[in-house]
């Protein structure tokens, strides 16, 4: 096993552990190979090499190689800190703007801007899982086309398609280093947020573009609620998240199909009060099973009716009618998930009570719905 790897292709990149840099008779392997930036995977410096440290650009994130540690939010930093190691912004003469803007946590040091083409090492601790993680987000944003995808345009088509093609393209990619570095291995969560990067379009303009992702946020989200979970807790009534007030990711809920599919609308019984429209409908059983009509249960998403139940962090409870002329119990929330009649557990679980509610087809222009109380808005 070679101690840092040339990641095949023609960009002058390199994956590897840390006694590359840790070993003084190791250094030669950076010169030799042309090196001029360092990514670090770990809390690492250049701090014990005083002057010849001044050579590289370099950039240390901070993280822990466990499943649960949050590396997407990382990855826009990472995949530009590496870009602009490989393609320094004056040596591209197509004037793409790629590289040129520095990336803020990136030290400083060099007095002069380093040779073209660039190379750059990217590495962890045994250069298995965190730093083979980074260099395979940067093949999938920079090459998508070689993991059968294209540059992204956001549209829910896309997304969609994304979302069916992440663990093949993710795949694909890890094989790619795994042609040079056989034991490459990312844990389980990073290939998941790895899927989730390619199917987000692997969006980089900025060191903030994943956080400010939607799909990034509804995962954040879930992390918290099964957070709470393991905990028997309900979440904080601040960090519940309403579907009607966020921005949805095209994976929410049902995702795309639910919302195309023209579901009914589901109302109270009692007094038609609108509870759910389709797209916040969750489906549960396999596609075409119990679902339809079986069920004694339809579940839908978390809606801000039910703040006046929710925020007093009970784990579960009633779900009553928001017409407050009316009061009916409508169906039960449960944090900790229901198991529907079908058998399937849904969690958490916003659940009517099918002999509670009418369902009926929308109507076909969205508006002059007739007895509805004024109050329903646009749910
Ligand atoms: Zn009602
Ligand atoms: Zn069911």
């Amino acid at each position: 096993m070679s101690s840092m790897s040339r990641i095949p292709g023609d960009a002058n990149l390199f994956v590897g552990g840390l006694w590359i840099l840790n070993i003084e008779s190791y250094r030669n392997h950076l010169y030799d190979n042309n090196i001029t930036h360092v990514l670090s995977l770990i809390k690492w410096s250049f701090d014990k090499w005083s002057e010849e440290g001044k050579r590289f650009k370099h950039m240390s994130i901070d993280i822990d190689d466990l499943e649960e540690s949050d590396l997407l939010s990382h990855l826009p930093a990472a995949v530009r800190f590496i870009d602009s190691g490989l393609y320094p912004p004056q040596s591209v003469a197509d004037g793409t703007k790629s590289s040129d803007n520095t990336p803020t946590t990136a030290q400083d040091g060099a007095t002069s801007p380093p040779p073209s083409p660039g190379g750059v090492y990217v590495h962890c601790v045994m250069g298995k899982s965190r730093s083979v993680s980074c260099v395979v987000a940067y093949l999938l944003y920079k090459y998508p086309h070689r993991f059968g995808g294209r540059p992204f345009v956001p549209s829910a088509a896309a997304t969609s398609q994304r979302r069916e093609t992440a663990k093949e393209a993710v795949q694909k990619a890890l094989d790619c280093v795994r042609e040079v570095r056989s034991h490459a291995e990312p844990n389980d969560g990073f290939m998941e947020q790895l899927e989730l990067w390619w199917e987000m379009g692997c969006p980089a303009e900025d060191d903030g573009a994943v956080e400010r992702h939607p799909t990034y946020q509804k995962w954040l989200y879930d992390r918290m609620l099964k957070d709470a979970r393991d905990m028997h807790m309900a979440p904080e009534a601040d960090h519940i998240r309403f579907g009607d007030e966020v921005d949805q990711p095209t994976t929410a809920g049902g995702g795309p199909e639910a919302q195309e599919q023209g579901g009914n609308e589901v109302r109270c019984k009692k007094c038609r009060r609108m509870l759910a429209t389709p797209k916040f409908l969750v489906p549960h059983a396999p596609v075409g099973e119990a679902q339809s009509g079986h069920c004694a249960h339809i579940f839908i998403d978390t809606l801000s009716w039910m703040r006046p139940m929710l925020e007093d962090g009970a784990l579960d409870g009633r779900l009553i009618c928001p017409n407050s002329k009316c009061g009916a119990t409508v169906g039960r929330f449960a944090w900790q998930g229901l198991k529907c009649s079908c058998r399937e557990w849904v969690v958490p679980a916003f659940s009517l009570n099918r002999s509670r509610v009418d369902e009926v087809a929308p109507r076909p222009d969205g508006g002059g719905r007739r007895g509805v109380s004024g109050q329903s808005g646009n749910l």
